[in-house]
């Protein structure tokens, strides 16, 4: 039989403590400008709020969503915008929240469309960055956490649509009987 089960990972307390770290490295390097934070839907959704609640600089929220086509849960490349952001972006300073960096190829595309409405700057800011698994090389501005591999859920991320309300993040195991 094959099962699944969950292991803690990160810890609600240590994620508090990172976005906080992070949202005021944010809040240093944007003294004195006006952000636009896009989150990226869905898995974002709960980092960007607490991440945008911890900065201290003046910022206004929306939110993209994309989705990769492609064979099994790995990113194909061939990535579509299904939602898009709906406040102007030209001439604004962008904010970029993602989940996850993991093949890179959602964050290059998203990065790609808003470059094409001519922002004054963007910046990326991921809550977790699998880097050893980039198929295009891809950096984010700012990191959360790094990690190797293995499939995380909980703090807005799901499988199936399930576990984005846990408040710790976990790794999914396969059990094998
Ligand atoms: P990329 O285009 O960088 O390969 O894909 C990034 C997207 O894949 C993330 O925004 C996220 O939705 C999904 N993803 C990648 N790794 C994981 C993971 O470990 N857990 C979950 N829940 N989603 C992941």
């Amino acid at each position: 039989m094959t099962g699944l089960s969950k292991e803690i990972l990160i810890p609600q307390p240590e994620i508090s403590r990172r976005v906080q770290e992070l949202a005021d490295q944010i809040s240093r390097d944007c003294a004195g400008e006006e952000i636009l934070a896009i989150g990226v839907l869905k898995g974002a959704f709960v980092f960007m709020s607490d991440l945008v609640r911890a900065m201290a600089v003046p910022c206004q929220t929306d939110f993209i969503r994309a989705v990769s086509y492609g064979a099994g849960s790995e990113s194909s490349g061939n990535v579509v915008i299904t939602k898009d952001v709906e406040l102007p972006v030209e001439g604004r300073n962008i904010l970029i929240v993602e989940d996850i960096v993991d093949t890179g190829l959602t964050l290059q595309s998203i990065v790609d469309h808003i470059k094409r409405r001519n922002p004054k700057s963007i910046r990326v800011c991921a809550f977790l960055d699998k880097r050893k698994r980039r198929k295009v090389p891809f950096e984010a501005d700012y990191v959360g956490f790094s990690m190797d591999d293995g499939f995380v859920v909980g703090y807005g991320l799901d499988f199936n649509e399930q576990y984005r309300f846990l408040p710790d993040v976990y790794v999914i195991r396969t059990d094998v009987d």
